[in-house]
């Protein structure tokens, strides 16, 4: 089946209009992009150019209203709401800007949870959460919660979490928005990793302008659309 497999997600000329009835706003103009397993391909542009829209509209958590989005060959409007939902649980993880962590729990609580909502035993959920955190190097802090770790290893926590699943992508909205340059180039680097060791296949949307060396493939916006590149 190699070679023959279909992208993991496509999206055939996207469009996306907010109406709050007082203004309309087209977030997205016609977007066409494909995105192979274990390609890592960054969509740069400056604030409010359609970022947040296109993530969502590509995961299925906001509706199109033009054009068609493809996960791994099936059109999201083909899918019910529980469908989509389910893909989104079993096919996908998410990283957002600021963490979205649940303050009261553990690190190894907030990785485990995608995996207990899914109803995956407990102690296996547990051992994955652990073996997650291990894999971006927090295995040291796993009863940790977030308060007590810094703003990069958060965004660890976070990357954990994505991953637990064994998702077919994971989607990084603005993940190192909220980080130092150092700790930001970490987080990429940190992908990197998981992309080229693991195969991992990700899809980052950033406002960055000067990407740091590790990530190669990366360029910036100059435009007021966001635009692609590809690190592979
Ligand atoms: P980015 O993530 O690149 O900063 P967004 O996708 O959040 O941009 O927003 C794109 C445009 O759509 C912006 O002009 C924003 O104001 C508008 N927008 C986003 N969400 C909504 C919404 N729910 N209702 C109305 N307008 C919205
Ligand atoms: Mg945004």
């Amino acid at each position: 089946m190699e070679g023959t497999a279909p992208p993991i997600v496509e999206a055939r000329a996207v469009l996306k209009t907010y109406d709050t009835g007082v203004v309309r706003v087209d977030a997205l103009r016609g977007i066409d992009l494909s995105l192979e397993r274990g390609e890592m391909v960054a969509i740069m542009g400056p604030s409010g150019c359609g970022k947040t829209t296109l993530l969502n509209c590509l995961s299925g958590l906001d509706s199109v209203d033009g054009g068609q989005v493809l996960v791994e060959g099936t059109p999201l409007e083909e899918m019910s709401d529980r469908e989509r939902t389910d893909m989104r649980a079993r096919r996908m993880g998410f990283v957002f800007q600021f963490y979205n962590l649940i303050p009261v729990l553990t690190s190894v609580e907030n990785v485990e949870l995608p995996l207990l909502v899914s109803r995956v035993d407990g102690h296996e959920a547990r051992t994955r959460a652990l073996e997650a955190l291990d894999l971006v190097g927090l295995a040291g802090r796993a009863s940790h919660v977030p308060d007590e770790l810094s703003g990069g290893e958060r965004q660890r926590v976070t990357i954990a979490r994505s991953l637990v699943n064994a998702p077919a992508i994971v989607w990084a909205d603005e993940p190192t928005g909220d980080l130092d340059s150092e700790n930001a180039g970490e987080i990429v680097a940190l992908m990197r990793r998981l992309n080229l060791e693991r195969g991992l296949t990700f899809l980052i949307v950033t406002r960055w302008r000067s990407p740091p060396e590790s990530s190669s493939g990366w360029c910036s916006p100059r435009s007021p659309r966001p635009t692609m590149s590809r690190a592979s």
